[in-house]
C-alpha cells in the first residue's frame, strides 16, 4: 500500500483500551471511562481486517493496547493471527506484568520472536509511583525470562521525565553493557489531559549527551530492513543497543510505514493526528471484503505528511490518550 511516497507495510493493532497500570504519562490525570465491551472490535473482526490488510501489502503486525495481556483469550487470537501466511512478523508491546514463563513459551511456540517491554525505572518503589502498581518484580522477571528463552531482541521502552526518573538514564543504559537488550528512550508526547507537565519533557539530545558524558561517544548502528523509527547507537564494546525515538525533536514522518487499528475499530493513519476512519461499523453492517479494502485504502490517503506536535502552539495535540488509540 502506498501513502504519498511511503510504502505502508506495518499495521499496529490495539486490542484493548484497558490496562492494569496507570502510567502517569499515559493515562489521563482525571477520572476516565473505558470503552464499552460492545464497542470494542471482536477478535474475529480484527482478524478479518488484518487478513485484508495483509492482502493489500501489510507484512508486519504489532499488537498493543492498553495492555494486550489483560484481554481474555489473547492466545487463540494470536494463534490465528500468526497463521496468516503472508505475514512475516508479529510482535507485541507489553508492560510485561502478566507475562509468566509459561505464557512467554507459548508466544515463542506461536512464532513470536520479538517483544517490546515498557520499563521506566529500575527502582521498585519508583516503579509504583510511575505506574500506580507494585509490579516491578513481575516485569523484571518477564524481561529476563524472555531473554533466557531466546526472544531476540528484547526491547525495553522508557519514557524519561525530568524530576521523576531522569536520574536513571545512565543506569538504564548500562543494561546494554551486559545484555543484548535494545533500550529505547521515547520522547514524552503530550496526549490530552496528562499529569505530566511540559517542563518535565526531556528531548533526545539531552539524554544522548548525558549518556555520552558517562560512557563515551555513542557509535551509530546501521538500521536493519525490519527496523522502526528508533535512531540506534551502541556504547563501545556493549552487547546491546541504545535507541532514541524522537517524535518531538525530529519527527520521522517521512519514513513512517504504519497504519493503526484502534480497539474501537477505527483506522488511524497517524498516531499524532486525530483523523480516524470507521471500519468496524461498515464491517458489522455486512459490507464485502472489497469494500473493506477500499476503506483501508481511503484511510491511507489521509495519512499526513507530518504531524504538528513539535509546534509550540500545540494546536495539533491529540485529544485521545495512548490507551484509547493504542501506543
Ligand atoms: N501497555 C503496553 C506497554 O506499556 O508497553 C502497550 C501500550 S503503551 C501505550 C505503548 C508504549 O507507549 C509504551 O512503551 C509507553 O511507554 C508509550 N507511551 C505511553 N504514553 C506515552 C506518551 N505520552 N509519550 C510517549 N510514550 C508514551
Ligand atoms: Fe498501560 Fe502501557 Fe499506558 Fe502504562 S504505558 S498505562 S502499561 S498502556
Amino acid at each position: 500500500m502506498i501513502a504519498g511516497n511511503r510504502t505502508i507495510n506495518y499495521l499496529r493493532i490495539s486490542i484493548t483500551d484497558r490496562c492494569n497500570f496507570r502510567c502517569r504519562y499515559c493515562v489521563p490525570s482525571t477520572p476516565f471511562s473505558v470503552i464499552e465491551h460492545g464497542k470494542i472490535a471482536r477478535y474475529e473482526e480484527i482478524l478479518r481486517i488484518a487478513r485484508l490488510a495483509c492482502d493489500l501489502g501489510i507484512t508486519k503486525i504489532r499488537i498493543t493496547g492498553g495492555e494486550p495481556f489483560v484481554r481474555k483469550d489473547i492466545f487463540s487470537f494470536l494463534e490465528q493471527l500468526c497463521a496468516i501466511k503472508s505475514l512475516k512478523d508479529v510482535s507485541i508491546t507489553t508492560n510485561g506484568s502478566l507475562l509468566t514463563r509459561e505464557k512467554i513459551e507459548k508466544l515463542i511456540s506461536l512464532g513470536i520472536k520479538r517483544l517490546n517491554f515498557s520499563l521506566d525505572t529500575l527502582d521498585p518503589v519508583r516503579f509504583e509511583q510511575i505506574t500506580g502498581r507494585d509490579r516491578f518484580q513481575q516485569v523484571w522477571e518477564a524481561i529476563f525470562t524472555s531473554h533466557e528463552l531466546g526472544i531476540n531482541p528484547v526491547k525495553i521502552n522508557g519514557v524519561m521525565l525530568r524530576g521523576i526518573n531522569d536520574d536513571e538514564i545512565e543506569a538504564i543504559t548500562a543494561l546494554t553493557l551486559k545484555f543484548p537488550f535494545h533500550i529505547r528512550f521515547i520522547e514524552y508526547m503530550p496526549m490530552g489531559d496528562s499529569a505530566v507537565e511540559k517542563q518535565q519533557q526531556i528531548l533526545t539530545q539531552e539524554i544522548k549527551s548525558r549518556i555520552e558524558s558517562r560512557f563515551g561517544e555513542l557509535e551509530p548502528v546501521k538500521k536493519g530492513s525490519n527496523d522502526g523509527p528508533a535512531k540506534k547507537f551502541k556504547i563501545k564494546g556493549a552487547m546491546g543497543i541504545v535507541g532514541f525515538i524522537t517524535p518531538i525533536s525530529s519527527h520521522f514522518c517521512a519514513e513512517c510505514n504504519r497504519l493503526r487499528l484502534t480497539s474501537r475499530g477505527t483506522l488511524r493513519p497517524c498516531l499524532l493526528n486525530n483523523y480516524e476512519k470507521d471500519i468496524i461499523n461498515p464491517l458489522r453492517n455486512g459490507v464485502s471484503d472489497d469494500e473493506l479494502k477500499d476503506i483501508i485504502l481511503t484511510a491511507l490517503t489521509k495519512k499526513p505528511s507530518f504531524h504538528g506536535l513539535s509546534d509550540s502552539s500545540g494546536k495539533d495535540i491529540p485529544i485521545s490518550h495512548m490507551t484509547s488509540i493504542g501506543g
